[in-house]
């Protein structure tokens, strides 16, 4: 029988194999000069214009992931 401890441990993998997934994905990403979560353009090699986009993109992109949608482009708004 898992007690508390188990639990917390249990829910910091499960956060910390999604943290890795997202940096995967974004190893993967070639920068495109537009930020890929508004699309502030002239960003030169960033992938986004600041961590605040960096961060509801991988948001976003885990749940994605979870509802089996294709990540990443097509999906600025
Ligand atoms: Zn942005």
């Amino acid at each position: 029988m898992a007690d508390e401890a188990d639990l917390a441990f249990d829910s910091e993998q499960r956060h910390l194999s999604q943290a890795l997934a997202a940096q995967r994905a974004r190893a993967r990403m070639q920068p495109t000069g537009m930020c890929l979560h508004c699309g502030t353009e002239n960003l030169g090699n960033q992938l986004f214009c600041d961590a605040d986009c960096a961060g509801d993109w991988e948001y976003e992109d885990t749940l994605r992931r979870r509802l089996g949608l294709p990540g990443g482009r097509g999906s600025l708004h």
